[in-house]
């Protein structure tokens, strides 16, 4: 079974999209999320004009900021200060990688908690650990809804993950533990990764290697999740995961693009309308 992400998104960002305009009637006002970019790094351009077009899709308030590659710091933080205490927005993002001369740090704890949309900032962090409410990153957790979808059962099955990052690999891992799955975390010190892959009924690539995960990583019949996102040399977009090989041997795969992708961009429109309710029924 191909896990369609993108048809899935397609259909949550539907139900989005009436359900904003109910919001809209009933507390005066819709979800507003900003987003700021820094420069003009041609893959965060892509990214940011996808993350726009989906929040005018829902219908959302909102706009890009655009500020140039040499701003400085402190500049950026003044910006991130005025739309954490704008009552109208309920969620701000700044586009990552950031131009060395900012800390990426800085920024992320700058975002007010209950805006930060991503789920990066470290009280949002520490809440996931802690089994607490808070905003759940957008990959992970689109990950969790594109199994749900599938109907791939999580409860009592060995997940692996390939990967430890912050944004992907250790919160997937947390999400997956959340769901009653026996977790294992992989990573570039793993021994015998196919071994260690192949005992897995869901397999998490998080990893930025093309084609790394090949049919002997794949036990038969297993859920795949290609988080990966790398270009070949002809330009072509490609996974983690060698999908034609592993094709025949999962019972489940996302392909890429279309697969994990679409539901990053669907998540951070789900985490702006729950910053907004959140906000809205706090007050
Ligand atoms: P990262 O570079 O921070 O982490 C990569 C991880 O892979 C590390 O933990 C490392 O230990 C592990 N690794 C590296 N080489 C390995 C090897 N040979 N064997 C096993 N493990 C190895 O990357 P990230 O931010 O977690 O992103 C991972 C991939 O997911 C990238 O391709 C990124 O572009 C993509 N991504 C996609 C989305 C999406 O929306 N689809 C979102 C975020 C990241």
């Amino acid at each position: 079974m191909i896990i369609d992400g993108k048809m899935i998104s397609q259909s949550l960002k539907d139900a989005m999209k009436i359900e904003v305009d109910a919001l809209a009637e009933q507390y005066g006002r819709r979800p507003c999320l900003m987003v700021i970019i820094v420069g003009d790094n041609p893959a965060s351009r892509s990214y940011v004009r996808g993350k726009i077009k989906a929040t005018e899709y829902c219908g959302f308030d909102g706009h890009l900021v655009e500020l140039p590659e040499d701003v400085s710091e402190a500049t950026l933080l003044a910006e991130i200060d005025k739309l954490n205490n704008d009552p109208l927005v309920d969620g701000i993002l700044v586009q990552l990688p950031l131009p060395k001369h900012i800390s990426e740090d800085k920024v992320i704890a700058a975002i007010s908690a209950e805006k930060d949309v991503d789920g990066f900032h470290p009280e949002n962090v520490a809440r996931l650990w802690l089994n607490q409410h808070c905003i759940l990153p957008c990959t992970p957790k689109g990950i969790i809804e594109l199994l749900d979808q599938a109907g791939v059962e999580m409860a009592g099955k060995k997940a692996v993950v390939i990967g430890r990052s912050n944004i992907v690999g250790k919160p997937v891992a947390k999400l997956l533990l959340d769901r009653n799955a026996t977790v294992t975390i992989a990573h570039s010190r793993t021994k015998d990764l196919a071994a260690v892959c192949r005992e897995a009924d869901i397999l998490v690539a998080a990893v930025g290697r093309a084609k790394m995960v090949t049919a002997e990583y794949v036990k038969p019949g297993a859920a795949v999740i290609d988080v990966g996102i790398n270009r070949t040399e002809d330009g072509k977009l490609v996974g983690d995961v060698d999908y034609e090989a592993v094709l025949p041997v999962a019972g489940a795969i996302t392909p890429v693009p279309g697969g994990v992708g679409p539901m990053t961009i669907t998540m951070l429109m789900r985490n702006t309308i729950e910053c907004f309710l959140n906000r809205m029924n706090n007050k």
